[in-house]
């Protein structure tokens, strides 16, 4: 879908890429970036333009090993395309941001529009359009890692606090006034999702949509029957909830 060769190689060989490499570059030495595509043409590239500077590359081909490769090597940025055999971008994204805070850079082929907007609501954290130059690639990747960077500097590896409530995304846990509370695992994604986007209201299919996904085939009641759970254990008066609330006639949004 990229044009392949030309655009890229040029940028990659202009001016300034290895420049980047030194002490002002990157930022962070030796970052591991996750390359998940399935054109071998385009891993080449990529992988050749990012070791040139500075960064570990790990990559996969299909987007089922994109996840698993995600979950077991530990990225520090996910560049992931769109359309992918065995699991689309979309769905590898929702995955991932399921249990991890990596920064992810979604690639796009042009006219997709519509799927870059869902990409960004589903956890990605930017986007490229193919055909990309090198050097636009790699400052995207610089800016989400100084980003994610500075989000670590903040001392809270991700962590969301919310009045008694802590979320660890990457522990998977969650405290009330400090003791631990046991969450189902689709409590835990739920409360997560809406906790990482705070004051924005969803409505009930869009819950569904994005924290149980698109092969989900139970109905929006799901959601309400969670919500009541999510409550009950993390709220100091579930009745009278402070955190997790219901926006009449359209969905539920969380509140810091
Ligand atoms: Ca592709």
């Amino acid at each position: 879908m990229f044009a392949p060769g030309r655009t890229m190689m040029d940028a990659a060989d202009g001016t300034g890429s290895n420049k980047a490499a030194g002490a002002a570059g990157p930022g962070r030495a030796g970052a591991k970036v996750l390359v998940v595509e399935d054109e071998p043409s385009l891993v080449a590239t990529l992988s050749y333009n990012l070791r040139k500077n500075g960064f570990d590359v790990v990559s996969a081909t299909d987007g089922a090993a994109g996840l698993q490769a995600a979950r077991r090597d530990r990225p520090d940025v996910v560049v992931l395309d769109l359309m992918l055999p065995k699991m689309d971008g979309l769905e590898v994204c929702r995955r991932i941001r399921g249990d991890s805070d990596v920064p992810i850079l979604m690639l796009t082929a042009k006219g997709e529009e519509l799927d870059r907007v869902v990409g960004l609501e589903m956890g990605a954290d930017d986007y490229l359009t193919k055909p990309f130059g090198m050097r636009e690639l790699m400052a995207r990747v610089r800016a989400l890692l100084r980003r994610s960077g500075a989000r670590r500097a903040e001392g809270n590896g991700g962590q969301i606090t919310a009045g008694a409530i802590e979320i660890d995304p990457r522990g998977r846990t969650v405290r009330r006034d400090g003791a631990d509370v046991a969450l189902k695992p689709k409590e835990f994604d739920l409360l997560t999702f809406l906790a990482r986007n705070p004051g924005q209201v969803f409505t009930r299919e869009q819950i569904l949509e994005r924290v149980w996904g698109y092969d989900f085939f139970g109905g929006s009641r799901t959601v309400d029957v969670h919500m009541r759970w999510l409550r009950e254990k993390v709220e100091v008066e579930p009745a009278r909830p402070a955190h997790l609330l219901t926006v009449r006639g359209v969905g539920y949004k969380f509140v810091r």
